[in-house]
């Protein structure tokens, strides 16, 4: 912040983001799931980055993220791209962009789904267009009713949060999600079961942000699809969604807590 409003210099502001990093690697190294990750031959590298990578306009904004990775070199570019965009050599937008490139490439996203959310960033937000695309091919539907049902249903192509497919049925992305669950299920078939959980709350997140569309009514090309299908929708799934969307907010903790009350304390009892 300090920076933006230039009381700090670049070189000030890189260094206390190393030294940030050290300790960081530090407190990773002394943490229980360190040791897990470990098992995966995974290591736990931190990344702080300053440009904003998710909204429209240009915004500083200081994000901390962990990468559970093998080779954390990979994240050292997206510095050198950061580093670039402070200084201005870089053009932000163009910056921006290699950013949310480089940064799919390292999730392991297809790059039909990235180039799409890159492009939704000037033109019609993939957000949005997913949301369309799942009321227009019932996965909303099948979601209620595997809900009703009280059925574990995959969504395989919402394979984590934050994720946009190119398309409900991108084949890449679909095909990731199967890879995650035939690997988990190889594990513990428990852990498929448990991931299957996460892509119907992954939906469900989704469904949660096209009611509240709805409600706020401010997109014209939307209303016409979020209205027909809200209206068909029972009140008691409307009630559902109200109730849920407080916390669905912090999807993360919400998908932990919903899945440790499943899975870990109802074995307890
Ligand atoms: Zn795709």
């Amino acid at each position: 912040m300090s920076y933006i409003r230039g009381g700090t210099n670049l070189f000030a502001l890189i260094s206390s983001r190393k030294e940030l990093k050290r300790e960081l690697k530090f407190l990773i190294s002394k943490a229980n799931l360190f040791k897990g990750i470990k098992e995966f031959k995974l290591t736990i590298e931190p990344n702080i980055n300053f440009i904003d990578r998710i909204l429209r306009e240009k915004v500083y904004r200081i994000d901390v993220q962990f990468f559970a990775c093998r080779n954390p070199s990979l994240i050292k570019k997206m510095e050198k791209i950061e580093n670039r965009i402070l200084n201005g050599s870089l053009d932000f937008a163009v910056g921006k962009k290699r950013l949310i490139r480089t940064e799919g490439y390292l999730f392991g996203y297809p790059s039909c789904c990235v180039q799409k959310y890159i492009a939704g960033k000037e033109g019609f937000p993939s957000e949005t267009s997913l949301i369309m695309e799942m009321i227009e091919t019932g996965e909303f539907n099948r979601l209620i009713k595997s809900l009703d049902k009280n059925r574990v249903e995959p969504f395989h192509y919402l394979f984590t949060s934050n994720f946009y497919p190119c398309s409900t049925d991108c084949r890449r992305a679909n095909k990731i999600g199967e890879r995650v669950e035939k690997w988990l299920s190889r594990i513990d078939e428990k852990y498929a079961e448990i991931f299957e959980m996460r892509t119907m709350i992954n939906a469900l997140y989704n469904l949660c942000t096209a009611y509240t569309a709805h409600e706020v009514g401010s997109s014209e090309i939307l209303n016409k699809t979020l209205n027909s299908f809200f209206r068909k929708l029972d009140a008691k799934w409307k009630n559902l969604i109200k109730d849920i969307r407080p916390q669905i907010r912090d999807l993360t903790a919400f998908t932990n807590s919903f899945i440790r009350r499943i899975y870990v304390d109802s074995q307890k009892s």
